[in-house]
């Protein structure tokens, strides 16, 4: 990495190692002008022990930018296979050695109408990115008075950045009014997601988070987490949940590649719980921390070693 931690020394542009000022697109672009880009966030996790950088679920990450890709119609001339191989050369490149995250977007060039299918350029870039102190306190959230958007109109299945201007409304109305963050609901009056991260509860013993059907992206650590906490025998209800239950849940937290496993201690001003952040949240965060760095043997299979 170079002088300054945040920006690195080199992107991916395109199959081809660029410096990261020559990383650019055309202001007449769609993927300027109408935000067609579709994009994935994941870290990857330094192992100092095993002196290794592992990438944590890759292929699933390029699987999804692949489904966003055709749901938006997108005609890519790429393979997935040749991102996945770019990260990797991307990570070495910039002699990544900490804990980072990383950026494969895959957006249209030209100057064509929102209607076009290409040209589709992608890109990889990797920033370090250190995990939150919050996720050891916890943080405070708001329900949005923003609703999530529908599947019928724009669905949160895709991960098109244009998606993030619903998720932009409510964490900036969040922020405005004091708090970490929102929680959105979907248009029926059910809890969705937050801005960029999905939502697990802790009620009655079990873990509840709502379905894939209820207007959320397919998560990637939503899946991680059902996997984990079963393993662990902790039962997984996926369910919608009521906003009421919220306030009544003994625990709450948010889960996302970039959030990794983030505590919720109140919501609205309620308390969840006794306000601290609770044992099944604990278990389950130090079972992913440990499992993203490799420190398990179970699991494995979700890492790819850069060196
Ligand atoms: N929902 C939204 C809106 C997000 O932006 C994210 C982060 N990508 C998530 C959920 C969590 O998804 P993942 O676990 O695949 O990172």
């Amino acid at each position: 990495m170079n002088n300054h931690p945040a920006a690195p020394a080199h992107m991916i542009v395109n199959g081809r190692l660029v410096d990261y000022p020559e990383a650019t697109v055309h202001l007449m672009s769609p993927a300027l002008r109408y935000g067609l880009n579709v994009f994935e966030g994941l870290r990857a996790y330094w192992n100092e022990t095993e002196q290794q950088l592992y990438v944590f679920r890759l292929q699933e990450h390029l699987q999804r930018l692949s489904q966003s890709m055709k749901l938006l119609r997108f005609d890519p001339q790429f393979e997935t296979e040749e991102v996945a191989e770019n990260t990797f050369e991307l990570l070495r490149a910039n002699t990544v050695r900490e804990q980072c995250h990383l950026r494969i977007s895959a957006y249209i060039e030209g100057d064509g109408e929102h209607h076009v299918s290409g040209p589709v350029s992608y890109f990889v870039a990797a920033k370090i990115r250190p995990r939150s102190p919050k996720t050891k306190t916890g943080i405070r959230c708001r329900i949005s008075t923003w609703v999530r958007m529908a599947d019928s109109a724009m669905p949160p299945r895709i991960k098109c950045g244009a998606n993030y201007v619903n998720a932009r409304l409510a964490r900036y109305e969040a922020h405005h009014d004091g708090y970490d963050d929102a929680i959105m609901l979907n248009g029926a009056g059910r809890v969705a997601e937050g801005p960029g991260a999905c939502v697990f509860m802790v009620r009655r013993g079990a873990l509840v988070t709502p379905p894939i059907t209820d207007g959320i992206l397919e998560s990637i650590t939503r899946d991680t987490l059902i996997e984990l906490a079963t393993d662990n025998g902790i039962t997984v209800v996926e369910r919608s949940i009521d906003r009421t239950e919220l306030y009544a849940c003994d625990e709450l937290f948010m889960a996302g590649s970039a959030a990794e496993v983030l505590p919720v201690t109140e919501v609205d001003g309620v308390a969840v719980g006794d306000g601290q952040v609770g044992a099944i949240t604990t278990l389950l965060q130090d079972v992913y921390f440990a499992t993203v760095i490799g420190q398990t043997n179970s699991n494995k299979a979700w890492l790819c070693s850069v060196y």
